[in-house]
């Protein structure tokens, strides 16, 4: 028998700690939501053409847009000295930014190769930003393999951009931040729910540079996205306050998520009722549809997106799914507290990965669906296995009641397509 590197208990949860090879994308993977964000955002990758070729593959289907990310590559040539490297960052950004002027925020972003960690991005970035400030603003963070998962991309963005925010004037009264890239039309949806719930509410990344949220004590922060550890702890630093709430996903996710805004804010439990009702009932209804194709089916879920456990406790309490194992790159107690409140008792949740055991409890649970990265779906695949692509889940709109429906058919499709070919 396999004997796991640690196991220890999360409330009433067991916690199988593994360090071990892992197969997850890197944080390089995040440019491609974050730069449909950020509008007037261009990511630059100092990087190789492995960085360039992922990018090119993870965002395909934006060929034929206006591109708001491209790679510096980075090659041996530059080698002969980090001046010249330097120098020809230089010269790239200059042509960038002379060629595309509606560019207001500028981020290098570092990846893994030798030659690219030997560079110091955040002197390039602070040397160019005293170049082409204020009319554009130069960050640095690191997309980089080594240190970062695919979702932690995100973080390592915002968290590089959280310094940047202005200081919230003293005295105003207490304003909601909410923290994470969300997509435009879940956004306004919420923004909706918000207003009617009379908060004065504002996201953070915004849709454009120079629409950066004040922060200060007179911020309450609610998290959108599980995998901003980073991003969170330096918007505390600011004085500002984390409301720890489940994660809007499904009915009881988004419920929870604005009850404790409301409450924090004051809200009148009736003015809550009537501001979501409406949007309860639709997902409620939305869910219905999917619920007999998921009812009872075992779940095996890879650690790869950090959106595991949230999703686990939707799939798990709103469409009676079984929960095999639930693996998280990185499992934080904190902001996950009340998620882990709402897993069934007894749930295995693994944090960290060793690949190989872990394919070992998946083969021997024969799950009927497994969650999983793309490196490890299509061996799966062809073992017979039904897979999800997690990267898949963090592409789509699949936040608040209007995508209540959405999120459960995500996993619907791939028991239908299996379902198709063994019939
Ligand atoms: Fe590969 Fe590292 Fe580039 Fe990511 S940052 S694509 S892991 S070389």
């Amino acid at each position: 028998m396999q004997k796991p590197d640690a196991i220890s208990g999360c409330g009433d949860l067991p916690v199988l700690r593994e360090r071990g090879q892992r197969e997850v994308f890197c944080g390089l993977t995040g440019i491609v939501w974050l730069h449909r964000k950020i509008q007037d955002a261009f990511f630059l990758i100092v990087g190789s053409r492995t960085c360039a070729h992922l990018m090119q593959s993870a965002a395909g289907v934006m060929i034929f847009a206006e591109p708001r990310f491209a790679t510096a590559i980075i090659e041996e040539r530059d080698l002969a000295g980090l001046a010249d490297a330097h120098d020809e960052l230089d010269r790239i950004v200059a042509q960038l930014l002379d060629r595309r002027p509606d560019i207001k925020l500028l981020f290098l972003v570092g990846s893994c190769p030798s030659e690219v960690i030997k560079l110091d991005l955040s002197r390039a970035a602070s040397r160019l930003s005293r170049t082409y400030s204020p009319s554009v603003r130069i960050l640095n963070y690191s997309g980089s393999g080594i240190e970062t998962t695919f979702t932690q991309g995100e973080d390592a963005c915002l968290a590089a951009l959280v310094p940047s925010l202005p200081a919230s004037p003293q005295g105003c009264p207490a304003s909601l931040l909410v923290v994470g890239a969300l997509p435009e039309v879940v956004e306004d949806q919420f923004s909706r729910i918000f207003d009617d719930l009379g908060i004065d509410v504002r996201f953070f990344p915004p849709r454009h540079a120079a629409e950066l949220p004040p922060v200060g004590p007179n911020t309450r922060m609610l998290l959108a996205q599980p995998f901003l550890a980073e991003t969170a702890r330096l918007i505390e630093d600011r004085g500002a306050t984390l409301l720890v709430a489940p994660f809007p996903f499904g009915v009881d996710g988004t419920t929870a998520w604005l009850q404790v805004a409301a409450t924090a804010f004051g809200v009148d439990p009736l003015a809550f009722r009537r501001a979501t009702e409406p949007g309860r009932e639709r997902a409620r209804r939305a869910l219905q549809r999917y619920r007999c194709q998921l009812w009872g089916k075992k779940i095996f879920f890879f650690p790869d997106s950090q959106l595991e456990i949230p999703l686990a406790r939707f799939l798990s309490r709103e469409l009676s799914m079984e929960l095999v194992e639930v693996g998280t790159p990185y499992l934080h107690r904190q902001h996950l507290k009340a998620e882990l409140a709402l897993l069934p008792a007894g749930t295995l949740i693994s944090e960290g990965q060793d690949v190989d055991r872990q394919l070992d409890r998946c083969r021997a649970a024969k799950p009927d669906i497994v969650v999983c990265g793309l490196g490890l779906a299509n061996p799966l695949e062809a073992e017979g296995m039904t897979t999800k692509w997690s990267i898949e889940l963090v592409f789509s709109p699949i936040h608040g009641y209007d995508q209540a429906g959405d999120l459960a058919e995500l996993f619907v499709r791939p028991l239908s397509r299996r379902a198709r070919l063994v019939a």
